[in-house]
């Protein structure tokens, strides 16, 4: 007889449900359809010539210890080359773990840091893939507004006060802020300065997610949270953005104590993230080739941002707003009224055009009202036609019957 699965589940196993992006991206593969729905790098730019190269010297001059397993922190070359090409040689190579993508750091710190019913700060919205991390471990989220400065640090005050006012208290506060995925903000200095004196305050560990920075279509330098608070920040970031993400190699970086525990976890999670795209990295960054690459996305995604709010501007209707992001991958759209992104996705669809509902970024419920654009996937031609399709699909629900909002009491 079949056993039945379900009922065996651990109750942290129960918490892990399909992530609802991926399953509306299953919706969006049909031919014809133009999808702003994926977080994707455009792989005409992939460096496929760099990486053979690269590829074939690693396999050649270094197969020994690249098909070998790594330590769990990683190759010592690469978090030092990491530390000098993306921390300015601050950051102590020690205090440096490699992990499969980022997403295995996300999944590692909520394993370390959240028991049940631990209150940890979000954004609202916020990157899906933290909140399906952290979700598996069952904390309360704590949501925050944003605007175009990213989370509002004034609101966050005094959610810290009623918090700890009630004897409660918050494990970790995890910000995007440069670039956000998926609002396409960035926080100015100055918030991040408030940001961190109130985690001095309330003695707060701040997680700072920020796989986007060299993704940047203007000339700033904004200090990282882990440069204005080290003893309390945990970074990290990856090569998916700038390399390739079958890469699957991200960075952390950890204050003493913690990194050793986090070590620790990732052992037994998966022993090492992957020698081979490790050394892969390495050379990339060696041989020259990461710099003009970067700037080679700079180009292609700031232009094609150019294109898409350009697009905007021209065929959305009145009353919708959409953020102006200066870097990364998206952008944020409100819509006015009474649409709602999650019902009208079908007849988008039905137009061949695809995005991710606000919703999905919301851990408490709410963005009903706004999507989120990619806009490095697609072509510039592309991405004309696409929102302009979409506006079509605005047009004509903005026309339908308004959605009855039920009365709250
Ligand atoms: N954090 C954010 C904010 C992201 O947008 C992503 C990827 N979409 C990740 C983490 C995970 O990246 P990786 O490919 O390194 O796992």
């Amino acid at each position: 007889m079949a056993i039945d699965f379900s009922s065996k589940f651990s109750e942290n196993a129960m918490m892990m449900r399909a992530s609802e992006i991926r399953e509306l991206l299953k919706l969006t593969n049909k031919p014809g359809v133009i999808s702003f729905a994926g977080g994707l790098p455009d792989p005409a730019i992939f460096p496929v010539e760099e990486i053979r190269e690269i590829a074939e010297d690693v396999i050649l001059k270094k197969s020994v210890s690249a098909l070998q397993y790594s330590s769990t922190e990683g190759l010592p070359e690469l978090r030092e080359a990491i530390s000098k090409r993306f921390h300015g040689g601050k950051v102590s190579p020690e205090n440096i773990f490699m992990s499969t993508g980022s997403q295995e750091g996300l999944d590692i710190l909520g394993k370390v840091l959240i028991d049940p019913g631990d209150n940890i700060i979000v954004s609202e919205p916020t990157y899906l893939g933290a909140i399906t991390a952290f979700k598996a471990y069952r904390p309360n989220f704590i949501t925050v507004p944003m605007d175009s400065d990213g989370m509002k640090v004034d609101v966050l005050e005094k959610e810290l006060e009623s918090v700890y006012s009630k004897g409660q208290s918050v494990k970790f506060l995890y910000t995007i802020p440069s670039y956000h995925n998926p609002y396409g903000s960035t926080m100015p200095l100055e918030r991040r300065k408030k940001l961190v004196k109130l985690a001095e305050e309330y003695e707060l560990i701040l997680v700072e997610d920020d796989p986007y920075r060299e993704l940047k279509y203007v000339e700033e330098d904004i200090p990282k949270i882990v440069d204005l608070a080290p003893e309390r920040t945990v970074y990290m970031s990856t090569f998916s953005k700038i390399m390739a993400p079958s890469m699957r190699l991200g960075w952390n970086i950890a204050p003493d104590g913690l990194y050793q525990k986090m070590i620790i976890c990732k052992q037994s999670v998966d022993l090492c993230s992957s020698a081979l795209t490790q050394y892969l990295a390495l050379e990339f960054i060696e041989e020259g080739y990461l710099e003009p690459h970067i700037a080679k996305i700079q180009k292609s995604y700031g232009h094609k941002k150019d294109v898409m709010l350009e697009s905007l501007e021209r065929y959305f209707p009145e009353g919708t707003k959409w953020t102006r992001p200066k870097g990364g991958m998206f952008l944020w759209v409100t819509l006015d009224g009474n649409i709602n992104t999650r019902k009208m996705f079908p007849l988008a669809l039905e137009h061949n055009i695809a995005y991710v509902i606000g919703g999905a970024f919301y851990p408490n419920g709410g963005g009903d009202d706004a999507m989120r654009l990619n806009f490095s996937f697609s072509t510039p031609d592309v991405i004309k036609e696409g929102v302009k399709r979409l506006a079509e699909v605005i047009a004509k629900e903005l026309n339908a019957e308004p959605v009855s909002t039920p009365v709250l009491k």
